[in-house]
């Protein structure tokens, strides 16, 4: 049985009908929180609050499109009255997007990914932030990647809004630590998930294997482990940063 840390609490998690979404909400949930189950898939989001509730845990499944403000408006009032009050966020929904060279990008896929994993970041912690005050203090964590990073070829949106998203974080940090917000952002290596796995052949995830010195990609549960630690109160003096879990990708 997992220590129940985070009993009486409340959880936003975007995109977490699958991956490390999933795993974070399960680990939440886990741990005692109230989760508020958010994504576009509302079967997969059954599902998860179906397992939730299987192992003793509470979750509330919203069907929320990220890109949408007046939808993440709605997610954080949803919240509050599922929970009581928002002490903690991973805003986590992210899209790939086509694989293509800038010079033949289409002009749509640039949009929609900065729609999703951009504007989604922000609009998530634009409405979550005051509820947060309100709460008396919160945890918020954003989703990065190592190509917030470095680059990736045919990845330049993607790249372009893992970037975006550790400046915004470290923005919202200034503005909110000394309020009792604290807000970072984790940066997954290649992890064995629906966005990898449906975009790429097995020989090109070997390939990405064998580019993190750990010789593998990663788990959603061991992303998960690093950000409910961020949300804990373990991590009282941790606030404004960007923490990889990357098999050592970054190192080299
Ligand atoms: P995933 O398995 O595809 O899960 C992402 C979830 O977000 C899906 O359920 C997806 O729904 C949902 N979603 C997509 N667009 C949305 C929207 N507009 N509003 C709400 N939900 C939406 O991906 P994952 O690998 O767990 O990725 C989670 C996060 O980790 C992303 O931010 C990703 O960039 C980041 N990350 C992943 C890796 C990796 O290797 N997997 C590495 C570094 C960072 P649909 O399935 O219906 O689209």
């Amino acid at each position: 049985m997992a220590d129940r840390d985070f009993a009486g609490k409340t959880a936003i998690v975007t995109g977490a009908a699958s991956g490390i979404g999933a795993a974070i909400a399960a680990e939440l949930a886990a741990r005692g929180a109230t989760v508020i189950a958010s994504d576009m898939d509302a079967d997969g989001l059954d599902q998860l609050v179906a397992d939730i509730t299987a192992a003793g845990g509470t979750a509330h499944a919203r069907v929320a499109d990220v890109s949408e403000p007046a939808a993440m408006e709605a997610l954080v009032t949803f919240a509050g009255d599922k929970g009581g009050a928002l002490h903690m966020a991973v805003n986590n929904a992210g899209i790939g997007g086509p694989q293509v060279p800038i010079g033949e990008y289409p002009l749509d896929g640039w949009r929609q990914v900065m729609g999703v994993n951009l504007d989604g970041v922000f609009y998530g912690m634009r409405y979550q932030i005051p509820a947060m005050l309100a709460a008396g203090g919160g945890s918020i964590v954003n989703i990065s990647s190592i190509l917030g990073e470095v680059g990736r070829r045919a990845a330049a949106p993607y790249t372009a809004t893992k970037h975006a998203i550790n400046g915004m974080t470290k923005v919202a940090a200034l503005e909110y630590s000394s309020k009792g917000i604290r807000i970072n952002c984790v940066s997954p290596g290649f992890i064995a998930t629906p966005i990898l796995t449906k975009n790429l052949p097995q020989e090109e995830i070997d390939k990405l294997a064998a580019l993190h010195p750990i010789g593998r990609i990663g788990t959603s549960e061991e992303v998960s482990a690093l950000v409910c630690f961020l949300l804990s109160d373990r991590a009282s003096f941790i606030t404004g940063s960007v923490h990889m879990v990357d098999g050592g990708y970054i190192a080299q």
